[in-house]
């Protein structure tokens, strides 16, 4: 009997462990969440019902449709579910979506202190992190992405980014595959801690443009991808 999985099997897989490797990492806590583009419907994606990261497993997903609508599963969905519907609509090159609060991200969140590069692996969250403020539009909310403007709104913000951040609030990260936004994920907190400690320190000296750029390419996709991946799988165990 072969044991090798389908595309669906897959994805759903890669969508459970990289919940727990976040949760692993201490990127996500109660909060956040992971979702994955259904590899043969690219207007359906799965993400766990309303839980904590490391209890989802592959009995907590549902499917939805690009409107934030349950098409398949039981339970009850995270009121942030538009985050994901409305990023996998407006980025259809965007396989993966990931929202965290990480601790180390939030203060550039807070005060908007431009988060950029400053070591070779940060250039794997992008250039800049746009900053998406829900006051802009929205004006007073609980700050929850609940509902489809707003995360039209975000989706917007994000633009052809890697990542954004929201005030006050958190950040996203996107990707092409689950474990390709993970990794975004990671060097963006790993970044992030860099950059609070060398602006405690002194001047800081960010990576060039071009720098960001081949950094990028070389350290974020193919065997780099792939190492960092089966790793944080081995550690999770
Ligand atoms: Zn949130």
């Amino acid at each position: 009997m072969s044991t090798e999985l389908t595309p669906i099997e897959e994805a759903r897989r890669d969508v459970v462990l990289g919940n727990h490797i976040l949760a692993m990492e201490g990127v996500l806590d109660v909060f956040g969440h992971v979702s994955v583009r259904h590899p043969e419907r690219p207007d359906r994606f799965f993400l766990s019902r309303s839980t904590s990261p490391a209890q989802v497993t592959d009995e907590t997903l549902l499917e939805f449709d690009l409107d934030g609508k349950i098409v398949s599963g039981d339970g009850h969905p995270y009121l942030e579910r538009f985050i994901h519907s409305e990023i996998y609509r407006a980025r259809p090159d965007v396989g993966s979506v990931i929202h965290h609060h990480a601790p180390a991200v939030l203060p550039f969140a807070v005060t908007g202190v431009p988060l950029r590069p400053v070591f070779h692996m940060g250039a794997v969250a992008g250039e800049i992190s746009p900053i998406w403020d829900s006051q802009d539009d929205f004006g007073d909310t609980s700050m929850l992405v609940f509902n489809q403007p707003m995360g039209a709104s975000l989706a917007k913000c994000l633009g052809p980014h890697p990542t954004a951040l929201l005030k006050r609030h958190g950040a996203i990260c996107v990707g092409e595959s689950v474990p390709r936004a993970v990794h975004v994920t990671v060097c963006m907190r790993d970044n992030a801690q860099l950059l609070m400690q060398s602006l405690a320190m002194g001047e800081v000296d960010y990576l060039s443009p071009g720098e960001v750029e081949k950094s990028a390419k070389v350290n974020g996709y193919g065997r780099p991808l792939e190492r960092a991946w089966s790793h944080w799988v081995r550690r999770c165990g």
